[in-house]
């Protein structure tokens, strides 16, 4: 039969991962073990409901052999198999373009040790074997199906599937292990008090029996008689099946049976990463649902955690049966990079999928959770505030998006766990930081939203703010204005924007005074205002300017920030747009430029007026749509 080829890119992937991206050859072992136990979970969760199978819990096992002489090892299953279109499906492909191309970008951006990570993110498990096999046969007879079939390869060279014969439903995978080389001694796996060593180390907790032929010795009489007329005793060898592993699972363990360490590396072997998680979290509850929960908060998202291909979801394993894998019923949405297990005897084993979405218990479990998961955030804000922002570096989006979701609501659940970039710390602070160090005549929170620090820092419109003392908030990420207006307040205190026509500071004098100037210079302001043909709603003179001649402020719901929003959200681009007001500072000698011009020269004073309208955007941020009119507007007036 002609060879298929690996998919073009499957082959790049898989020499990257032989040659260089597992240091240790040894968890080989670990994968290929790790694959037969979700298969026999499977078909262990298919038994509970059909009959056919004819097999129950007690009945499953996986058994690992090795045979010195023809250097093989086998790891073999009595889990679901695999039918010949899933033996091409599964072992053809190695994992998906978009993630050889992400790899590609990595290697393009020299973050080499990074490899491990994105290779380990998508499930590469079974090519380990090619660390130290030439050649890997996997026979596999699926469930339901009257045929067998054997995949084989030697790794580099494509791979042919052909039919061969299996009595048994489930798989066999047989390694021929590598010769030796200079540097490598590929032998060591064949000896099987190493395999048993592997198993204990990576695989104690698999929760079926891993069984291996065990050589042992004993004394056996012989037919000789020592001088005192007893039988002579010889030491003979004979080979006993074992069951190596221990098979209580790790969340069913208590502390001092499985130690913190031993939970991270699981969650580290599990979920393919190689960070620590911020926080482990080990439930025990008992009570109207009684179950147990090993769950992790991870340090880093995974390069997919925003987009759809992110996967969220808990295990859900009911009485030791594992019914499902990614159950997302047990986490709500703002969560949902939570990883881990849960396991509840008080869950019916009957019951269906479809039906496990509207059971009570779960969300019994799922609202604890949420408060656990929560309440663990929250003492990581305050015990270890460089961890929990290393953690909001990678999740704080999710946050924000899980507050706003659902008309806000969780944010009384979120609210306390956000951060904000403080001008006065000069660093993210929490919303209860901010206010705790709000001087006490300062009556609201401020905030400024731009697309960063440094021009935020000097944003004219705030000098008041900032003279006074007060710190403002600078967001500078597209959710974080949409955030503001969620919450509205923190702790009784009103949230304010500093585009604010009311920024709450400002003396009654100030107010009436300025309203007297704007009703002298009525003229003028419509005058700037036609000059520049529509591109904003109004044209006033600003109590809140000091230094700065001009600025742009809006009036009604929508701001500059979430006008430059939605126009990069396709399709409504057009319909969202703010109402632009300049702002001018009445006390500043430009503002008495432009009047001397308009007086004397209303051509000239239109200039003016083009230019403040310019300057005004580039000071918060916008850009201006025709640089070329600024450019020559400039040199006119130097000349
Ligand atoms: P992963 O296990 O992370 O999905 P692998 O490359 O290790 O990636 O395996 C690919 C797929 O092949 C598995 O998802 C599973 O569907 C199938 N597979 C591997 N080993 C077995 C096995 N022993 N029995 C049944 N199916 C298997």
């Amino acid at each position: 039969m002609a060879k298929k080829q690996f998919k073009a890119e499957s082959k790049r992937l898989l020499g990257l991962m032989i040659n260089s991206i597992y240091t240790h050859k040894e968890i080989f072992l670990r994968e290929l073990i790790s694959n037969a136990s979700d298969a026999i979970d499977k078909l262990c969760y298919k038994a509970l409901t059909d009959e056919s199978v004819g097999m129950s819990r007690g009945d499953f096992f996986i058994k690992v052999t090795a045979d010195e002489a023809e250097r093989t090892i086998t790891v073999e299953d009595n889990g679901i198999g695999m039918t010949a279109e899933e033996l091409e499906k599964n072992l053809g492909v190695i994992a998906s373009s978009g993630s050889l191309r992400f790899k590609q970008e990595m290697e393009a951006d020299k973050k080499e040790e990074s490899g491990i990570d994105i290779i380990g993110q998508f499930g590469v498990g079974f090519y380990s074997a090619f660390m130290i096999a030439d050649r890997v046969r996997v026979e596999s007879r699926a469930f339901g199906s009257d045929e067998a079939n054997a995949w084989e390869s030697d790794g580099e060279d494509g791979y042919t599937i052909t039919p061969c014969d299996k009595q048994d439903v489930g798989t066999k995978i047989t390694i021929f292990v590598k010769k030796d080389t200079e540097d490598e001694n590929y032998s060591e796996f064949l000896d099987t008090y190493r395999l048993r060593g592997l198993v204990k180390k990576y695989s104690d907790y698999v929760r079926y029996p891993i069984r291996m032929n065990i050589t042992k010795s004993r004394s056996v009489e012989t037919d000789e008689v020592d001088e005192n007329g007893k039988k002579k005793t010889k030491w003979e060898s004979y080979t006993e099946e074992e069951t190596v592993n221990s098979m209580v699972p790790i969340w069913q363990r208590s502390k001092a049976e499985a130690s913190d360490e031993d939970c991270i590396n699981f969650y580290k072997e599990k979920y393919y990463d190689t960070e620590d998680p911020v926080k482990l979290i080990r439930i025990n509850a008992e009570g109207a649902v009684s179950y147990k929960a090993l769950l992790f908060i991870p340090k880093k998202a995974p390069f997919n955690y925003y987009s759809r291909d992110y996967e969220a979801g808990l295990q859900l394993y009911a009485n030791g049966v594992m019914i499902m894998d990614m159950c997302k019923d047990l986490l709500p949405e703002c969560f949902r990079f939570v990883r881990g297990v849960v396991d509840s005897q008080d869950l019916s084993l009957n019951i269906s999928r479809e039906m496990l979405q509207h059971d009570r218990q779960l969300k019994t479990i799922e609202t604890n959770i949420e408060k656990r998961v929560k309440s663990e955030l929250k003492k990581l804000m305050d015990d270890e505030p460089e961890t929990y922002a290393e953690f909001y570096k990678s999740f704080g989006l999710q946050l924000k998006y899980g507050l706003l979701a659902d008309y806000g609501v969780r944010r009384e659940l979120l609210k306390d766990l956000l951060m904000f970039y403080s001008s006065k710390e000069g660093k993210p602070v929490s919303l209860a930081d901010y206010v705790k160090t709000m001087p006490e005549e300062q009556k609201f929170i401020y905030y400024a939203c731009g697309d960063s620090i440094t021009k935020l820092d000097k944003l004219p419109q705030a000098e008041p703010i900032r003279d006074k003392g007060y710190g403002i908030l600078y967001l500078t990420e597209d959710a974080d204005e949409f955030v503001m207006n969620m919450l509205g307040e923190y702790e009784g205190k009103q949230l304010k924007s500093v585009n604010s026509e009311d920024l709450g500071i400002e003396s009654g004098e100030d107010k009436e005074e300025t309203e007297k100037k704007e009703a002298e210079n009525k003229e003028l302001l419509d005058f700037v205002k036609d000059s520049l043909g529509g591109a904003v709603a109004a044209v006033k003179l600003s109590h809140k300017l000091k230094s700065s001649p001009v600025c742009l402020g809006t009036q009604g719901a929508i701001s500059l920030e979430m006008e430059r929003y939605f126009s990069t959200v396709p399709g409504s681009g057009e319909k969202v747009k703010a109402e632009r007001v300049l702002e001018l500072n009445g006390a500043h000698p430009v503002f008495a430029a432009l009047s001397a011009a308009y007086g004397a020269d209303k051509e000239k004073a239109k200039k003016y007026a083009k230019l403040l309208y310019f300057q005004s955007l580039l000071l918060s941020g916008a850009s201006i749509d025709d640089p070329a009119e600024y450019a020559e507007l400039v040199s006119e007036l130097m000349v």
